[in-house]
C-alpha cells in the first residue's frame, strides 16, 4: 500500500497505533534509571551554586567516604568555582563519579541553543583544563529541558543523566523520616537518586546513613556510580 493514497482514516489509524511505540526522538537519550533486573542504586548528589553557608555537606561526604559509599556529583561550575579543595578531595575517590550541572544553574529551555551549549560546557571545560578530569555526565538544572539540550548534550559526549527517585531533600519542610518513607516506596532495583551534598539537605547525611544501614541491605540493593549503573547487566558490582 502506497501511503500517499491512502484514506485519510488509514493515515489516523496508523498515527494511533505508531505514537505510543515511537516516542520523541530526544527522550531516547535522557536516563532515568539502570537496568530494572540490576541489583543496585545510584546515589547522586547535585552540587548546585548557593549563596549562603559553605555550600558543601562535608558530614555527608566523610561517611561515604568511611563506608567506602559509591556516590555519583553533579558539579556546577558556579560551585566549583568556590569549592576548589572539594572538587579536589571529590575527585581523588576512587569509588566516586564526578558529572557536571551546567555552569551558572540556568533554566535551559529558556536559552538559545547556543547560549545552552555554554551554560553545558562550563564545568566541562574548568574539569578538563584545570583538573585534568574528563566528565561524561551532565544533569540539567532543575531536571529542565528540551529537544535542542539533548541534542546540545549528545553532540558534546555527554550521556543525559536524569533520576527517578525525588528523595525531596532540599525541601526546608520535610523532616528525615518523611524522606525516608518517599524512599522506602520508590527506591528498587536500578533506581537513580537524587539527592544534594552542597549543604542545602539538612537531613541527606542521616536519610543516607539510614538507606545505607538499612533500606538497601533489606533490599539487597547495592550503590554503584551513575556510569556503573547503566552498564549493569543484573549483578552486583564488586
Ligand atoms: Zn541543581
Amino acid at each position: 500500500m502506497r501511503l500517499h493514497c491512502s484514506p485519510w482514516i488509514f493515515r489516523v489509524i496508523f498515527a494511533i497505533l505508531l505514537a505510543p511505540v515511537l516516542p520523541p526522538i530526544a527522550q531516547a537519550q535522557v536516563i532515568k534509571s539502570g537496568p530494572s533486573s540490576c541489583p543496585g542504586v545510584a546515589l547522586t548528589f547535585d552540587l548546585c551554586p548557593v549563596r549562603k553557608g559553605t555550600g558543601y555537606a562535608q558530614a555527608l561526604v566523610d561517611y561515604l567516604i568511611e563506608q567506602k559509599i559509591p556516590a555519583t556529583f553533579f558539579m556546577s561550575g558556579k560551585w566549583m568555582a568556590r569549592h576548589e579543595q572539594q572538587v579536589q578531595a571529590l575527585l581523588h575517590v576512587p569509588f566516586f563519579e564526578v558529572g557536571t550541572h551546567g555552569e551558572a544553574h540556568a533554566h535551559l529551555p529558556l536559552h538559545s541553543t547556543e547560549e545552552q551549549k555554554q551554560e553545558i560546557l562550563g564545568p566541562v571545560r574548568l574539569l578538563k583544563t584545570k583538573y585534568s578530569h574528563t566528565a561524561t555526565l551532565f544533569r540539567p538544572p532543575y531536571g529542565e529541558f528540551n529537544d535542542e539540550t539533548v541534542n546540545v548534550v549528545r553532540a558534546l559526549g555527554l550521556q543525559f543523566i536524569l533520576w527517578n527517585v525525588v528523595s525531596g531533600d532540599p525541601d526546608p519542610t520535610i523532616t528525615a523520616s518523611q524522606i525516608e518513607d518517599r524512599l522506602k516506596r520508590f527506591v528498587r532495583k536500578g533506581s537513580v537518586i537524587v539527592m544534594h551534598a552542597n549543604g542545602k539537605g539538612k537531613h541527606t547525611h542521616e536519610v543516607v546513613q539510614d538507606l545505607h544501614e538499612h533500606l538497601l541491605p533489606e533490599r539487597n540493593l547495592t550503590p554503584m556510580t551513575m556510569s556503573d549503573l547503566i552498564i549493569c547487566n543484573g549483578t552486583a558490582a564488586p
